[in-house]
Order: structure tokens, then C-alpha cells, then sequence
């Protein structure tokens, strides 16, 4: 994918981004516009437009994903009080950026899961 995707470059090094955690395949940044005290996108390095197509094509990376997600709120001290742990996927669910990530969510009570 590369050049035309956003997170595609945050992973080559091209866009600036403050990273949380980093393994061999997956990448973890605080969101630019938090959304929560603590808002972290958890990405795998290789580009998946989003988690349905990573879950169905290589469920060891989508697994790892969940791991880091894990291992990041950990550090971050949401373990206790917990989180929430999104993916937008698709027009209806509000995608924006068609790389897969993990919205990680905490810090505060988060509320109700939907506004309706
Ligand atoms: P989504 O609507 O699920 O695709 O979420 C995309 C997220 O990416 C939003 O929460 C944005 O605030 C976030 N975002 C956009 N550009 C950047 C960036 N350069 N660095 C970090 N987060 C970003
Ligand atoms: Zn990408």
C-alpha cells in the first residue's frame, strides 16, 4: 500500500507519531484528536484495510494485535478500572483511516457504548 496510506507511513517513519509500544509486527501510537484521556491506535505493520480482512487472512497477526493492545493498556494503568477496545470498520461503522487499528479507550468512565 505505502505511500498512499497514512499509517503505512507512520510505519516507515515518514509522519511523526508518539509511540507507545512497538513489536516485530504490530505498532502502537496515541491518537492525534483524543477521544478519551488515554487513546491509543494499535496497528499491525503490514497494511489490512481493516480487521475483517486481518482476522480472516492471518489470525496470528491479529492475535498479536490483541496482545499488544493488552500489553499497552497494562502500561498505561487501564487494567484495573478496564477499557474499551474498538474497531471502526466501513462506512457504517465510521472508518476514516483504511488501515486496521484497534481504538484503545480509557482513563475515565467512557459512557455508553452508542449515542442513539
Ligand atoms: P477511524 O475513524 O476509526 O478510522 O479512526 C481514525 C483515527 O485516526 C482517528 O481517531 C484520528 O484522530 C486518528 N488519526 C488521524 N491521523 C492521525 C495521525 N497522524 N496520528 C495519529 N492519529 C491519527
Ligand atoms: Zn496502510
Amino acid at each position: 500500500m505505502g505511500t498512499d496510506c497514512l499509517f503505512c507511513r507512520i510505519v516507515a517513519g515518514e509522519i511523526p507519531a508518539t509511540i507507545v509500544r512497538e513489536t516485530d509486527r504490530t505498532l502502537a501510537f496515541r491518537d492525534i484528536d483524543p477521544k478519551a484521556p488515554i487513546h491509543v491506535l494499535v496497528i499491525p505493520k503490514e497494511h489490512y484495510a481493516d480487521v475483517a480482512t486481518l482476522a480472516l487472512d492471518d489470525q496470528e497477526l491479529a492475535g498479536e494485535l490483541l496482545a499488544t493492545a493488552a500489553a499497552v493498556a497494562e502500561e498505561e494503568g487501564l487494567d484495573a478500572d478496564g477499557f474499551r477496545l474498538m474497531f471502526n470498520t466501513g462506512a457504517h461503522g465510521g472508518q476514516e483511516v483504511f488501515h486496521v487499528h484497534a481504538h484503545l479507550l480509557g482513563g475515565a468512565p467512557l459512557g455508553p457504548m452508542l449515542c442513539r
